[in-house]
C-alpha cells in the first residue's frame, strides 16, 4: 500500500506566559457602540472590541527577554544605559553611524521633514504614507507618487509592488530640477498598497538614479524586516541571506532611516532616526531637545529605550517572522475560500478587503470601506479600518477629497498576540458579512477635523 503524503505544519516559536481575557458582547449592544463611536473604529472604546485588528502598531506582545528588559531600565535624565545599548543596536542591525530616540515615528518624520524640506520643494515617494505625507507637507513640500502602477490594482500578483517606477521619478527629476527634491522618500513594505515589499534590485536603481543627479534617499524602515524577509523567499540570490544581512543591505542604500518601533521592534511604544549624514544628525540632535525631549532619551523612558533594544535582536530572527507573515498568509487563504475579494499578494503585516469589489453597489463619496468596516464590528466584534477615501483626506490646494484607487478595509495582525482560532472566528465572520453585502448602506460624515481625518471624523448612516 502507498504511504500516505502527511502534511508537516509550521507553528509559532513562542508559547504563551501572560494572557489578556476578552469578552464577546451581543450583536445589539455593538450596534450601539458603533453609533455612539459615529460609524468610526478608531472611536470604539478597547473594552467592546472583541478581537483588535486595528493596527500592529505598540499592540504586540513583548517577550520574557523585552519584559526582563524593562527592570533595568536606567531613568537618568541625561546618558541612559539603555540610550547607548540602543544606539549599539542601531549600528549593528541598520548599519547607521547616527541616531536620535523619538517618542514614536511621526516624531522622527516631524524633525527630518522639517530638517530637509523646504516651501516648494518635491518628495517624490513608493505611494504615501498618512502620517509621513502630512509631516512633508506642513514642512512645505508636495508629495509625489511614483511607484509603479501595478500597485494600484488591488488583484495584480507582481511580486514587488512597492517598486518605484524609475520613469515617473526621472520625469518628475527632469521636470521640477534635482534642486527642488530633497529626499526620494521610500517605504519598505508600502503600508498603503497592502504592505506591498520593494525589491533590491528596483533599491539599488533608485538609488543609482539619485546618485546620478545628487539626490538623497531616505527609507521609512517601520516595517523593514518585512521587506527582508519578502526579499528572502521571493528575490533571486537572496534565499540563503540572513534577515539581518538583507536589513544592512536596504538600508546601506539610504542616507538615513526612520522608524516607528511601534511595529518591527514589537514595542508599545517608541521610535528613532538614523543616518550616516552628520549634519543632519547634528541638527536632529538639536531640534528633539524643543519637541521630544534630551537626545539621550527623546521623549521616552530607559526601560522603553532597553524593550526596543531587546526587539531589534528579535525582529530579525527568520523563525519569528516567518510566523508572522505566515499567520497574515493563512487568514488571506482562508478568506479566499469564500471568494472575498482582496489584494494580493498579500501583505506582510495586514490582509485588506478590496472595498470597492465587496460592495460595487456603492459609491466612493459614501465611504464603503468606512461602512464595510463598521459592518464587520458589528457582526463579530472584529475591529479593522479604512484605507481609503477617508484615510486619503483633501487635497490642500483644492479642498476637494483625494479620490484613492484602492478603497480598502486593513485587518492588521498585532505581532505574537491572536492564535489561529481567532483567525478562524474572524475569517468566518467576514464571510457572513459578504453574504449580507447587498443590504449594506453608505455613510455620510458629519464631523471632519482638519489634519489625518480618519482618526476623530463622525458619520452618519444613509
Ligand atoms: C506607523 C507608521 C508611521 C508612524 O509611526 P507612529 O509611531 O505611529 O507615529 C510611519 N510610517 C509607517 C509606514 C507606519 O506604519
Amino acid at each position: 500500500m502507498a504511504k500516505k503524503i502527511i502534511k508537516r505544519s509550521w507553528a509559532e516559536p513562542f508559547k504563551i506566559k501572560v494572557v489578556e481575557p476578552i469578552k464577546m458582547t451581543t450583536r445589539e449592544y455593538r450596534e450601539k457602540c458603533a453609533k455612539e463611536a459615529g460609524y468610526n473604529t478608531f472611536l470604539l472604546k478597547s473594552a467592546d472590541v472583541y478581537i483588535d485588528l486595528l493596527t500592529d502598531s505598540g499592540t504586540n506582545a513583548m517577550s520574557d527577554y523585552q519584559w526582563a528588559g524593562m527592570m533595568i531600565g536606567d531613568e537618568a535624565y541625561a546618558g541612559s544605559r539603555n540610550f547607548y545599548y540602543l544606539w549599539d543596536n542601531v549600528k549593528k542591525y541598520y548599519g547607521m553611524p547616527y541616531f536620535v530616540p523619538t517618542h514614536q515615528g511621526r516624531a522622527a518624520e516631524h524633525l527630518i521633514s522639517k530638517i530637509m524640506i523646504k516651501p516648494g520643494d518635491y518628495i517624490p515617494g513608493n505611494m504615501y504614507f498618512t502620517t509621513t505625507r502630512l509631516h512633508q507637507e506642513l514642512a512645505g513640500g508636495t508629495f509625489v507618487d511614483v511607484i509603479i502602477d501595478e500597485a494600484h490594482i488591488p488583484q495584480n500578483k507582481h511580486p514587488f509592488k512597492g517598486n518605484v517606477d524609475l520613469q515617473k521619478l526621472e520625469d518628475l527629476i527632469k521636470k521640477v530640477g534635482a534642486k527642488k527634491i530633497p529626499y526620494v522618500s521610500i517605504a519598505g513594505p508600502v503600508n498603503m498598497a497592502g504592505g506591498q515589499p520593494i525589491s533590491m534590485q528596483n533599491l539599488k536603481e533608485v538609488s543609482k538614479l539619485c546618485d546620478k543627479y545628487g539626490i538623497k534617499l531616505w527609507f521609512d524602515a517601520t516595517r523593514a524586516t518585512e521587506n527582508a524577509y519578502f526579499i528572502k523567499v521571493r528575490e533571486k540570490g537572496y534565499e540563503n541571506k540572513s534577515i539581518a544581512l538583507i536589513l544592512k543591505e536596504m538600508c546601506s542604500y539610504f542616507d538615513g532611516l526612520w522608524v516607528s518601533a511601534k511595529k518591527d521592534l514589537m514595542v508599545n511604544i517608541g521610535g528613532f532616526l538614523a543616518t550616516r549624514n552628520k549634519k543632519v544628525y547634528e541638527e536632529a540632535r538639536n531640534m528633539v531637545v524643543v519637541y521630544e525631549g534630551l537626545h539621550t532619551y527623546g521623549g521616552l523612558a530607559g526601560r522603553d529605550m532597553e524593550a526596543m533594544a531587546r526587539g531589534i535582536e528579535e525582529m530579525v530572527e527568520f523563525d519569528n517572522i516567518k510566523a508572522r507573515v505566515g499567520q497574515v498568509e493563512y487568514c488571506g487563504k482562508q478568506l479566499e475560500k469564500y471568494g472575498i475579494p482582496m489584494v494580493y499578494p498579500f501583505g506582510g503585516h495586514a490582509i485588506f478587503l478590496d472595498a470597492k469589489k465587496f460592495l460595487p453597489h456603492l459609491r466612493q463619496d459614501v465611504f464603503p470601506a468606512q461602512a464595510l468596516a463598521n459592518e464587520i464590528y458589528v457582526d463579530s466584534g472584529v475591529r479593522g479600518m479604512e484605507r481609503g477615501i477617508v484615510s486619503a483626506g483633501r487635497d490642500p490646494k483644492t479642498g476637494q477629497h483625494r479620490y484613492p484607487k484602492l478603497e480598502l478595509v486593513r485587518l492588521t495582525f498585532p505581532r505574537r498576540v491572536y492564535t489561529q482560532a481567532h483567525i478562524d472566528v474572524m475569517v468566518e465572520s467576514i464571510a457572513t458579512v459578504f453574504q449580507n453585502r447587498k443590504q449594506i448602506k453608505g455613510l455620510k460624515m458629519v464631523y471632519e477635523p482638519k489634519y489625518l481625518r480618519f482618526f476623530q471624523a463622525r458619520f452618519s448612516k444613509l
